[in-house]
Protein backbone atom coordinates (compact mmCIF):
# COMPACT_ATOMS: atom_id res chain seq x y z
CA UNK A 1 0.00 0.00 0.00
CA UNK A 2 1.28 3.24 -0.59
CA UNK A 3 1.60 5.80 2.32
CA UNK A 4 2.43 9.19 0.41
CA UNK A 5 1.27 9.49 -3.49
CA UNK A 6 1.92 12.35 -5.46
CA UNK A 7 0.22 13.06 -8.40
CA UNK A 8 1.01 15.68 -10.80
CA UNK A 9 2.45 17.74 -8.53
CA UNK A 10 3.72 21.29 -9.89
CA UNK A 11 5.22 23.93 -7.39
CA UNK A 12 8.28 26.92 -7.58
CA UNK A 13 9.22 29.66 -6.26
CA UNK A 14 7.82 32.81 -7.86
CA UNK A 15 8.25 32.36 -11.71
CA UNK A 16 10.49 29.61 -11.32
CA UNK A 17 8.16 26.06 -12.19
CA UNK A 18 10.68 23.89 -9.69
CA UNK A 19 8.04 20.80 -10.21
CA UNK A 20 6.50 19.95 -13.61
CA UNK A 21 3.96 17.66 -12.80
CA UNK A 22 5.81 14.85 -10.34
CA UNK A 23 3.84 11.70 -10.13
CA UNK A 24 5.30 9.21 -7.67
CA UNK A 25 4.56 6.84 -4.15
CA UNK A 26 6.48 5.65 -1.56
CA UNK A 27 5.14 1.97 -0.58
CA UNK A 28 4.21 1.84 3.52
CA UNK A 29 7.58 -0.01 5.28
CA UNK A 30 9.83 0.40 2.07
CA UNK A 31 12.66 2.92 1.52
CA UNK A 32 12.38 5.04 -1.69
CA UNK A 33 15.16 7.33 -3.67
CA UNK A 34 14.74 10.33 -5.19
CA UNK A 35 17.82 10.53 -7.43
CA UNK A 36 18.97 13.38 -9.94
CA UNK A 37 21.13 16.03 -10.54
CA UNK A 38 21.92 19.54 -8.54
CA UNK A 39 18.47 21.60 -9.33
CA UNK A 40 16.36 18.31 -10.54
CA UNK A 41 14.01 19.53 -7.69
CA UNK A 42 14.56 16.50 -5.35
CA UNK A 43 14.41 19.30 -1.95
CA UNK A 44 11.38 20.65 -3.74
CA UNK A 45 9.55 17.55 -4.04
CA UNK A 46 10.31 17.09 -0.13
CA UNK A 47 9.41 20.32 0.76
CA UNK A 48 5.96 20.19 -0.99
CA UNK A 49 5.47 17.05 0.57
CA UNK A 50 5.74 18.55 4.22
CA UNK A 51 3.94 21.90 3.07
CA UNK A 52 7.09 24.26 3.06
CA UNK A 53 6.47 25.30 -0.64
CA UNK A 54 3.09 26.08 -1.88
CA UNK A 55 1.47 23.56 -4.77
CA UNK A 56 0.36 24.87 -7.80
CA UNK A 57 -1.45 22.00 -9.20
CA UNK A 58 -1.69 18.13 -8.38
CA UNK A 59 -2.58 16.68 -5.00
CA UNK A 60 -0.35 14.72 -2.59
CA UNK A 61 -2.18 11.89 -0.75
CA UNK A 62 -0.80 10.82 2.82
CA UNK A 63 -2.33 7.77 4.41
CA UNK A 64 -5.02 7.83 2.32
CA UNK A 65 -6.09 11.12 2.55
CA UNK A 66 -5.66 14.26 0.32
CA UNK A 67 -3.36 16.44 2.21
CA UNK A 68 -2.64 18.92 -0.92
CA UNK A 69 -2.49 22.46 1.07
CA UNK A 70 -2.15 21.23 4.78
CA UNK A 71 -0.26 23.42 7.08
CA UNK A 72 3.42 21.72 8.03
CA UNK A 73 1.92 21.23 11.75
CA UNK A 74 -1.00 19.52 10.80
CA UNK A 75 1.52 17.13 8.40
CA UNK A 76 3.41 16.30 11.25
CA UNK A 77 0.52 15.64 13.53
CA UNK A 78 -0.28 12.68 11.28
CA UNK A 79 2.75 11.13 11.58
CA UNK A 80 5.39 12.97 8.95
CA UNK A 81 8.87 14.43 9.70
CA UNK A 82 11.38 15.80 8.01
CA UNK A 83 15.35 15.99 8.29
CA UNK A 84 16.24 18.69 5.88
CA UNK A 85 20.15 18.88 4.42
CA UNK A 86 22.45 18.79 7.24
CA UNK A 87 20.34 17.93 9.83
CA UNK A 88 20.31 20.83 11.94
CA UNK A 89 20.54 19.53 15.18
CA UNK A 90 20.65 22.10 18.06
CA UNK A 91 24.24 22.79 18.71
CA UNK A 92 23.84 24.37 22.43
CA UNK A 93 21.54 21.57 23.67
CA UNK A 94 22.48 17.97 24.98
CA UNK A 95 22.12 15.38 22.76
CA UNK A 96 19.38 14.03 25.20
CA UNK A 97 17.49 17.86 24.96
CA UNK A 98 17.56 17.56 21.33
CA UNK A 99 16.11 14.19 20.92
CA UNK A 100 13.41 14.87 23.93
CA UNK A 101 12.78 18.13 21.50
CA UNK A 102 12.06 15.71 18.78
CA UNK A 103 9.08 14.33 20.88
CA UNK A 104 7.48 17.90 21.19
CA UNK A 105 4.86 16.80 18.54
CA UNK A 106 3.51 14.28 20.68
CA UNK A 107 2.64 16.27 23.98
CA UNK A 108 -0.37 15.11 25.21
CA UNK A 109 -0.47 11.93 23.23
CA UNK A 110 2.40 10.22 24.74
CA UNK A 111 3.18 10.00 28.15
CA UNK A 112 6.67 10.33 30.00
CA UNK A 113 7.21 6.56 29.94
CA UNK A 114 6.74 6.05 26.51
CA UNK A 115 9.09 9.15 25.56
CA UNK A 116 11.46 7.60 27.67
CA UNK A 117 11.21 4.09 26.19
CA UNK A 118 11.78 5.84 22.71
CA UNK A 119 14.94 7.29 24.06
CA UNK A 120 16.29 4.33 25.12
CA UNK A 121 15.19 2.86 22.01
CA UNK A 122 16.89 5.43 19.87
CA UNK A 123 20.31 4.84 22.57
CA UNK A 124 19.72 1.66 20.96
CA UNK A 125 19.70 1.95 17.28
CA UNK A 126 22.71 4.94 17.35
CA UNK A 127 24.87 3.92 20.29
CA UNK A 128 26.51 6.80 19.57
CA UNK A 129 23.80 9.17 21.21
CA UNK A 130 23.94 7.30 24.41
CA UNK A 131 27.42 7.90 24.85
CA UNK A 132 27.54 11.21 24.17
CA UNK A 133 24.05 12.33 25.89
CA UNK A 134 25.27 14.51 27.96
CA UNK A 135 27.53 16.61 25.60
CA UNK A 136 26.21 19.64 23.55
CA UNK A 137 24.84 19.00 19.95
CA UNK A 138 27.94 20.85 18.28
CA UNK A 139 30.59 18.90 20.03
CA UNK A 140 29.20 15.84 17.74
CA UNK A 141 31.20 14.96 14.30
CA UNK A 142 29.28 15.39 11.12
CA UNK A 143 28.09 11.79 11.06
CA UNK A 144 26.77 11.77 14.53
CA UNK A 145 25.27 15.24 14.24
CA UNK A 146 23.54 13.65 10.96
CA UNK A 147 22.51 10.51 13.15
CA UNK A 148 20.91 13.05 15.98
CA UNK A 149 18.91 14.53 13.58
CA UNK A 150 17.52 11.71 12.31
CA UNK A 151 16.55 9.74 15.65
CA UNK A 152 15.19 13.18 16.93
CA UNK A 153 12.98 12.81 13.74
CA UNK A 154 12.53 9.63 15.23
CA UNK A 155 11.46 10.90 18.56
CA UNK A 156 8.10 11.87 16.78
CA UNK A 157 6.91 8.55 15.52
CA UNK A 158 7.07 9.22 12.03
CA UNK A 159 4.88 7.07 9.74
CA UNK A 160 6.95 8.81 7.00
CA UNK A 161 10.12 10.04 7.33
CA UNK A 162 11.44 12.68 4.77
CA UNK A 163 15.78 12.44 4.39
CA UNK A 164 17.46 15.01 2.73
CA UNK A 165 21.09 14.09 1.80
CA UNK A 166 21.80 12.76 4.96
CA UNK A 167 25.30 11.49 3.49
CA UNK A 168 26.34 14.78 1.77
CA UNK A 169 29.56 16.59 3.35
CA UNK A 170 30.42 13.44 5.58
CA UNK A 171 33.75 11.74 5.08
CA UNK A 172 33.31 8.59 3.13
CA UNK A 173 33.23 5.97 6.42
CA UNK A 174 30.76 7.93 7.91
CA UNK A 175 28.35 8.31 4.89
CA UNK A 176 28.29 4.68 5.02
CA UNK A 177 27.41 4.54 8.46
CA UNK A 178 24.58 7.15 8.22
CA UNK A 179 23.00 4.87 5.66
CA UNK A 180 23.31 1.91 7.57
CA UNK A 181 21.68 3.17 10.33
CA UNK A 182 18.20 4.16 7.05
CA UNK A 183 18.72 0.77 6.30
CA UNK A 184 18.09 -0.26 9.72
CA UNK A 185 14.88 2.27 10.06
CA UNK A 186 13.00 -0.88 7.99
CA UNK A 187 13.34 -2.25 11.79
CA UNK A 188 10.92 0.12 13.15
CA UNK A 189 8.54 -0.05 10.35
CA UNK A 190 9.06 3.80 9.41
CA UNK A 191 8.43 4.46 5.43
CA UNK A 192 11.31 6.28 4.43
CA UNK A 193 11.41 9.33 1.36
CA UNK A 194 15.45 9.52 0.51
CA UNK A 195 17.25 12.10 -1.60
CA UNK A 196 20.44 11.05 -1.91
CA UNK A 197 23.16 12.45 -4.11
CA UNK A 198 25.31 8.88 -3.47
CA UNK A 199 23.23 7.18 -6.07
CA UNK A 200 24.95 4.01 -6.03
CA UNK A 201 24.55 3.78 -2.09
CA UNK A 202 21.20 4.88 -2.49
CA UNK A 203 19.99 2.17 -4.46
CA UNK A 204 22.16 -0.60 -2.46
CA UNK A 205 19.66 0.26 0.59
CA UNK A 206 16.38 1.54 -1.53
CA UNK A 207 13.63 -0.52 -2.20
CA UNK A 208 12.33 1.55 -5.49
CA UNK A 209 13.56 5.01 -6.49
CA UNK A 210 12.98 7.60 -9.01
CA UNK A 211 15.46 9.68 -10.93
CA UNK A 212 14.23 13.25 -11.85
CA UNK A 213 15.47 15.71 -14.16
CA UNK A 214 14.14 19.61 -14.52
CA UNK A 215 11.46 19.03 -12.65
CA UNK A 216 10.17 15.67 -13.99
CA UNK A 217 10.50 12.02 -13.45
CA UNK A 218 12.32 10.57 -15.91
CA UNK A 219 12.90 7.19 -14.41
CA UNK A 220 11.57 5.08 -11.72
CA UNK A 221 11.84 1.38 -10.88
CA UNK A 222 12.94 -0.99 -7.96
CA UNK A 223 16.55 -0.70 -6.68
CA UNK A 224 17.75 -3.12 -8.78
CA UNK A 225 15.89 -1.92 -11.76
CA UNK A 226 17.51 1.41 -11.62
CA UNK A 227 21.42 -0.16 -10.98
CA UNK A 228 20.68 -2.19 -13.61
CA UNK A 229 19.90 0.92 -16.22
CA UNK A 230 22.30 2.46 -18.76
CA UNK A 231 20.76 5.71 -17.94
CA UNK A 232 21.63 5.80 -14.58
CA UNK A 233 24.86 4.27 -15.03
CA UNK A 234 25.81 6.71 -17.80
CA UNK A 235 24.66 9.46 -15.71
CA UNK A 236 25.32 8.97 -11.78
CA UNK A 237 27.46 6.14 -11.25
CA UNK A 238 30.59 6.78 -13.95
CA UNK A 239 32.66 4.74 -15.84
CA UNK A 240 33.42 2.62 -13.26
CA UNK A 241 30.35 1.09 -13.59
CA UNK A 242 30.21 1.43 -17.46
CA UNK A 243 31.17 -2.30 -17.73
CA UNK A 244 29.31 -3.90 -14.93
P1 LIG B 1 20.24 20.06 -4.84
O1 LIG B 1 20.85 18.70 -4.81
O2 LIG B 1 21.14 21.09 -5.46
O3 LIG B 1 19.59 20.49 -3.56
P2 LIG B 1 17.59 19.49 -5.83
O4 LIG B 1 17.35 18.43 -6.84
O5 LIG B 1 17.22 19.21 -4.44
O6 LIG B 1 19.08 19.96 -5.94
P3 LIG B 1 15.94 21.80 -5.58
O7 LIG B 1 16.70 22.33 -4.42
O8 LIG B 1 14.61 21.22 -5.35
O9 LIG B 1 16.82 20.75 -6.37
O10 LIG B 1 15.83 22.96 -6.66
C1 LIG B 1 15.02 22.89 -7.84
C2 LIG B 1 15.08 24.24 -8.56
O11 LIG B 1 14.47 25.23 -7.73
C3 LIG B 1 16.48 24.72 -8.85
O12 LIG B 1 16.44 25.39 -10.09
C4 LIG B 1 16.76 25.69 -7.72
O13 LIG B 1 17.67 26.68 -8.14
C5 LIG B 1 15.40 26.28 -7.46
N1 LIG B 1 15.22 26.68 -6.04
C6 LIG B 1 15.35 25.87 -4.96
N2 LIG B 1 15.09 26.53 -3.81
C7 LIG B 1 14.76 27.80 -4.18
C8 LIG B 1 14.37 28.97 -3.47
N3 LIG B 1 14.25 28.96 -2.14
N4 LIG B 1 14.12 30.10 -4.19
C9 LIG B 1 14.22 30.10 -5.53
N5 LIG B 1 14.57 29.03 -6.28
C10 LIG B 1 14.85 27.89 -5.61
Amino acid sequence: MSLLRLSSVRAGYGGLQALRGVSLHASEGEITALLGANGAGKTTVLNAVCGLVPIAGGDVFFAGERVTGYPTERLVRMGLAQVPEGGKVFGELSVRDNLLLGAYSRRGRSSRAEVRDDLEEMCRMFPVLREASSRRGDTLSGGEQQMLAIARALMSRPRLLLLDEPSIGLAPMAAAEVLRQVAALRELGTTVLLVEQNVAAALQIADRGYVLEVGQVVLEGTAAELLASRDVRRAYLGRDYEGI
